[in-house]
């Protein structure tokens, strides 16, 4: 049974019971949540649901890529994420698995699973136990597992290291995990090409049209996790939070102490039209917008994807880990590049992307409970990576994204085009920022991702309840 696989969360003695009469654990008492035979490990579930970003993997397509890696029999499996559970199905009827414990961050997603697997007869194939798991919880043994599988899950973890050194511990040795998660170089390829397709039809018809804003949306949605990549904070508050490069995922599966992690690609996307093809469909874009973007994207995707080393022209990977059978071994590589203090010193005439930086925000004050209250609204053009506005009120900085669509921004700003697409139209910024009751002196900065920071010209200080509006 693969309760013997779970223990404890408060003292990691075994659990005893069957989720279908109630499960306790054997040495403190404690009485595990279960709520229509699905162990609730995930207290105050409210259950996002919603699809995953990448389209599920049949079964089949999975064995087909992994080929020589996959082995004769899964053993006992530990499914993370099932989603709407096409894997699940998948491992019960592929007959390779001995049992299987069903997980999800969401008990809703638990519980349609569980109904679509009763009506199509595969609850009984296999020894079976769903369990809420948001992949950090404390409730599996170490070894308990043959194989971790899971789709488009990764992308959605806060903490994707924490889960892998879990996991690892969770592996027999010789044990196997794999997991498709998506391209973030491919992403960003394909993200700058439609941007300079929009760009060209918001010039042609500056007009609103469903197909054209929720492409833009995509794209902004894209930008701002590829700029904020592993900023955990900040992607706190987002559902998808990570993409991931196969060399940088490889390295940290040999830091955990994988014997093997390799990046597959799973998919030959020269030219982008099959994936940016299934996207129109989802995202509903209409006629003739999808012609026109499908038609204009193997000569606009050339200057992106060209630059790209064939194994990342995919939209995701199969990664395959294999925990060794021998001794440990962590292979570290140095420190990331980018650490310690951000340089603050770079001269006023410094220009980013060849190019001078344009904005244009309104900074409204006004006083709250808790401190001031600071709107800014508005857009912020570079023509390179930038993370973030700056603004410093009374000594304390907050930072904004600058990401939102802005389609009226080319228009009115870059009517030549001569800034990247990609930076012209996902360059809104629009939040209210808290303070604490400080001083009302101001400075606002414009922060790079290579780390430089540029000043913008503001006054010195603000006034409460007085709009400010800063151009260049
Ligand atoms: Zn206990």
């Amino acid at each position: 049974m693969p309760l013997r696989k779970f223990q404890c969360p408060e003292c990691q003695s075994s659990l005893i019971g069957t989720p279908d009469v109630g499960v306790m654990c054997e040495r403190c008492d404690a009485r595990m949540t279960v709520t229509d035979g699905i162990l609730d490990f995930v207290t105050g579930n409210t259950g996002l649901v919603s699809e995953p970003a990448g389209p599920a993997m049949p079964y089949q397509e999975l064995k087909n890529l992994a080929a020589g890696y996959w082995p004769g029999l899964l053993g006992s499996v530990l499914e993370v994420g099932c989603g709407t559970g096409l894997l699940t199905r998948g491992l019960i009827q592929g007959n390779e698995a001995t049992d299987l414990v069903v997980t999800d961050g969401s008990l809703l997603m638990l519980q349609a699973t569980r109904r679509h697997l009763g009506q199509a007869g595969l609850l009984t194939n296999i020894p079976l136990i769903f369990a809420t798991h948001r992949g950090t919880e404390p409730v599996f043994r170490d070894s308990a597992f043959d194989t971790c599988a899971g789709t488009s899950v990764l992308n959605r973890m806060h903490d994707v290291r924490g889960f892998m050194s879990n996991m690892f511990r969770w592996l027999r040795p010789g044990g196997r995990a794999f997991f498709t998660e998506p391209n973030v170089r491919y992403h960003r390829a394909l993200g700058q090409t439609l941007a300079d397709i929009l760009a060209l039809l918001y010039r042609e018809d500056p007009g609103f049209s469903h197909g054209k804003q929720s492409l833009l949306n995509i794209v902004s949605q894209w930008r701002r996790g590829i700029l904020h990549l592993g900023d955990l904070p900040f992607l706190a508050a987002l559902e998808d939070k990570h993409m991931f490069a196969g060399d940088t995922f490889e390295a940290m599966g040999r830091e955990i102490g994988f014997a093997k992690t390799i990046a597959i690609p799973v998919a030959f996307g020269p030219t982008g039209v099959g994936f940016i093809g299934r996207l129109c469909e989802q995202l509903g874009v209409e006629e003739p917008v999808r012609s026109t973007v499908l038609g204009l994207l193997p000569a606009f995707a050339d200057r992106y994807l060209s630059l790209l080393s064939p194994r990342d022209r995919t939209d995701r990977f199969l990664f395959w880990l294999e925990k060794g059978v021998g001794p440990i071994a962590r292979h570290f590589r140095g420190p990331p590049a980018m650490e310690g203090e951000l340089p603050t010193d770079l001269p006023d005439s410094f220009r980013v992307g060849g190019l001078p930086p344009r904005w244009s925000f309104e900074l409204a004050a006004s006083r709250t409970d808790d401190g001031i209250a600071l709107r800014v609204h508005g857009w912020c053009v570079v023509n390179t990576d930038v993370r973030w506005i700056r603004v410093t009120l009374g000594g304390v900085g907050r930072d904004t994204p600058v990401w939102l669509p802005r389609p009226d921004v080319p228009a009115s700003v870059d009517p030549h085009a001569a800034y990247a697409s990609w930076n012209a139209l996902c360059c809104g910024v629009d939040e209210t920022l808290c303070f604490p009751d400080g001083g009302l002196d101001l400075r606002i900065e414009i922060v790079l991702s290579s780390g430089a920071i540029r000043a913008v010209p503001a006054p010195p200080n603000l006034t409460l309840d007085e709009t400010v509006v800063v151009t260049q």
